[in-house]
């Protein structure tokens, strides 16, 4: 082809446009396709005039338009499969502290008590001058500043990976309410300080004010899961077939000597489960962070009760990978892949959702049935979701 020089030059202009055009045109949601729709017609009527065009021109013209109406082909054709997360928070920005507060993704090394300070000034520097503690935190992920702005991009990530999400903490209610699609209703309960009672559990899961009853948090108070106190939850839990998520493995890291004086890592252990699996046999319970790192008594469990699940939370972004990968790999291999969900933790960093999802689909052991159940058909599967339901999310855009 011809510049206006007349001298010959190569289709890479022409190629870098149509990057571009493809790179605007994969806005995801209905922009995307408004967008779409004002450059195809832009487009055509540019064709129009073809003939008083150089070839040049005209080459680009029919490359941008077979172009578009393969992307735009291919966005239909190719509705993302939908994810569920088991493990998604609804909270405030300041609740884990004030923000922005930084996450070192991918971690390599975590904050160590310097003899001459509390370590909790250690902590606080971690999360808010990570550099100071960690060399290789050169590029945190930092808190969003608002509310709405953490919500906002919460669903923006739901949305664009067909996300539904099992929500709990104390915005669980307004997300539900923005985006009822999208969430199915937990229940963030600790028995030292939430005030719900047997009763007022009872009346709420009867009106659908939560389906799941989870994140239990009781760990952070050193409580036990089989504490009798707790039980008579659990027991009304079994008898109304209430879905059950108890938070049993890691907290950050040191947060003993930060806020919870009671949070204790023997705490972790999924084999202290045990006695009350026993005695409500009916049970739907998952263990949320799935015990890490207590990986051989977590199998044992698993092999033992094999009514109980684990989801991923937290650590699927949030431990160094080859550390989790060697640990979900051992859950797979030792064939209890059917028993993992996915869960994200993003708590007040959305943008680790995207990443735990990319870390699962990038997942070198796990084939792609081994990925679809722990994205979505083993918690589809533990959530008891009607065939409706599971089409409804996969048409869901
Ligand atoms: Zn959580």
């Amino acid at each position: 082809m011809e510049n206006q020089n007349g001298t010959l030059v190569t289709l890479s202009p022409c190629v870098s446009v149509v990057k571009r055009v493809e790179a605007f045109c994969r806005i995801e949601g209905d922009s995307g396709h408004y967008r779409f729709i004002l450059i195809f017609g832009y487009i055509m009527l540019w064709s129009v005039n073809i003939k008083y065009l150089r070839m040049r021109h005209a080459t680009c013209a029919i490359l941008l338009v077979v172009l578009l109406i393969n992307t735009i082909c291919g966005q239909e054709g190719q509705k993302p499969l939908p994810i569920i997360d088991m493990h998604l928070h609804a909270l405030p920005s300041n609740y884990m502290g004030p923000a922005p507060l930084a996450f070192c993704l991918p971690t390599k090394q975590w904050p160590l008590k310097e003899f001459d300070k509390p370590y909790k000034e250690t902590f606080v520097a971690w999360e808010k001058d990570p550099l100071s503690i960690d060399p290789d935190c050169e590029n945190p992920i930092w808190s969003l500043t608002s509310d709405a702005e953490i919500m906002i991009k919460t669903f923006e990530i739901m949305k664009k990976r067909n996300i539904i999400g099992v929500t709990s903490g104390p915005l669980t209610k307004v997300y539900q309410k923005e985006n009822p699609e999208r969430i199915i209703p937990g229940l963030m309960f600790d028995l030292m300080h939430s005030k719900i009672s047997i009763d007022s559990l009872k009346a709420l899961f009867s009106k659908g004010e939560f389906e799941v009853f989870g994140e239990i948090t009781n760990q952070y108070s050193g409580i036990e899961p089989d504490d009798i106190r707790f039980q008579e939850y659990l027991k009304v839990a079994a008898e109304m077939n209430i879905p059950v998520g108890i938070h049993m493995g890691p907290g950050p890291p040191g947060i003993a000597y930060v806020n919870s004086p009671n949070y204790r890592g023997s705490l972790h252990d999924p084999l202290l489960l045990e006695e009350v699996l026993i005695k409500f046999p009916d049970l739907r319970i998952y263990i949320s962070h799935a015990g890490w790192p207590m990986i051989d008594n977590l199998l044992a469990l698993l092999w033992t009760h094999p009514q109980v699940y684990v989801d991923i939370g937290v650590i699927v972004y949030a431990l160094p990978p080859k550390e989790f990968h060697k640990f979900l790999q051992r859950i797979v291999e030792a064939g209890f892949g059917n028993r993992v969900m996915f869960g994200s933790d993003q708590m007040v960093w959305p943008e680790t959702l995207e990443i735990s999802v990319r870390t699962i689909e990038n997942a070198p052991y796990l084939t792609e049935p081994e990925k679809r159940n722990i994205l979505y058909n083993n918690a589809a599967r533990f959530l008891n979701l009607s065939k409706e339901t599971i089409e409804k999310h996969h048409k869901m855009k």
